[in-house]
């Protein structure tokens, strides 16, 4: 299934077995797990860097992403 690419916002392909994500706009190439990792983290750089600006940050802690670590 297509899914957002965490690298160039373009269209990656999650396998149907959500074993792995690729992208075939960049290199991206990594597990489902490192994928949602990536994501997570990304996520967080923006709220920190859009808190302010953006104001629709959708309720995300901080605490949250200590799971992933
Ligand atoms: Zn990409």
């Amino acid at each position: 299934m297509k899914i957002k690419c965490p690298k160039c916002k373009e269209d990656a392909d999650l396998s149907p077995d959500f074993s792995f994500v690729k992208c075939g706009s960049c290199d991206l190439d990594m597990s489902y797990g490192e994928y949602v990792k990536f994501v997570a983290h990304n996520q967080a750089t923006y709220s920190d860097i859009l808190g302010d600006y953006a104001g629709s940050t959708e309720g995300q802690t901080a605490g949250s992403l200590d799971e992933w670590d």
